[in-house]
């Protein structure tokens, strides 16, 4: 019998984040793979966890999934943590869980606090779908390339940044996706100096060039705005009418989509025309 891998999530700043269950198995595992073990032999002592820690970091990932597995087929129980926060959300542990399902090894979330999903639940920007995508580019050309791609997007775009480079990004960001584009901004989440700023990108540069940006940050980038459609419902049922093959059923769905309307609506439209 192989043992289980347990992912576990640490907090992200405030120590009070820790679940119940996450101390139980982190004390019960063999022991806990971290990405900086001084750094979390500190934060594991405050909760009276003495389990063994070992490195697992983006450096020796894959020779260390390797031994790791090995352990796991004996059937020992192991933790991963990472620095703050999910495993393998921005941080390393891929390897190592799709090592394990590739091997059969059980694989247990332990579910906690995530950066991402603490900012997107006090943003107030749409989170029904949102598209996570880690770290931004470091460098403007590789930004702006990235900008391009997400500037239609019609969901909240989340990422990671780091504070001495916010205000070159925000630069960025009104070049491409526009100076009126809403953003929030989540610093220092949990942590006595947190704060959420929501606006315009143009507000956001204003506000963060007033002094110094220190602190962990999480950008969110609102939907971009809807593209009203032109001319009339009419208009568009006889132009897809004259230039498709679609039939009234898929023109009158077509079309209550483009002008977000009920589409019985657009079907009345359409009686007139036919
Ligand atoms: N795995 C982590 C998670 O689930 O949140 C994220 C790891 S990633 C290497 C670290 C980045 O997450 C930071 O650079 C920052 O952008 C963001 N972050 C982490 N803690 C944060 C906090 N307390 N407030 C705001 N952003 C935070």
């Amino acid at each position: 019998m192989s043992g289980t891998l347990y992912v576990i999530a640490t907090p992200i700043g405030n120590l009070e984040d820790m679940t119940y269950r996450a101390v139980r198995i982190l004390q019960e595992v063999s022991q806990i793979a971290a990405e900086d073990t001084r750094h979390s032999r500190k934060l594991l002592s405050h909760y009276g966890i003495g389990t063994h820690l070992i490195s697992y970091h983006e450096h020796n990932e894959e020779f260390r999934a390797a031994q790791l597995i090995e352990k796991l087929q004996k059937g020992e129980s192991i933790g991963l943590i990472s620095d703050a926060g999910t495993p393998c959300i921005a941080d390393p542990g891929y390897r190592l869980v799709s090592r394990c399902r590739q091997e059969g090894v059980q694989v247990v979330a332990v579910p906690g606090p995530s950066a991402v999903v603490a900012a997107l639940s006090i943003s107030g920007l749409p989170t029904d779908a949102f598209r996570f995508v880690g770290f931004l580019p470091a460098k403007t050309h590789g930004r702006c390339q990235f900008l391009e791609q997400v500037k239609n997007e019609q969901q909240t775009v989340a990422c990671y940044e780091a504070p001495h480079r916010l205000l070159s990004c925000l630069a960025d960001i009104i070049e491409i996706c526009g100076a009126d584009r809403l953003i929030a901004i989540a610093r220092e989440l949990t942590k006595r100096h947190e704060e959420l700023f929501s606006g315009s990108v143009a507000e956001a540069l204003e506000y963060f060039a007033q002094g110094p940006i220190k602190g962990e940050l999480v950008l969110l980038l609102g939907p971009a705005p809807q593209q009203q459609p032109e001319g009339t419902v009419k208009d568009a049922l006889s132009r897809l009418r004259e230039e498709t093959d679609l039939s009234w059923k898929e023109i009158i769905k077509r079309v209550a989509k483009e002008f977000g309307l009920p589409g019985s609506e657009v079907y009345k439209e359409s009686l007139e025309l036919r």
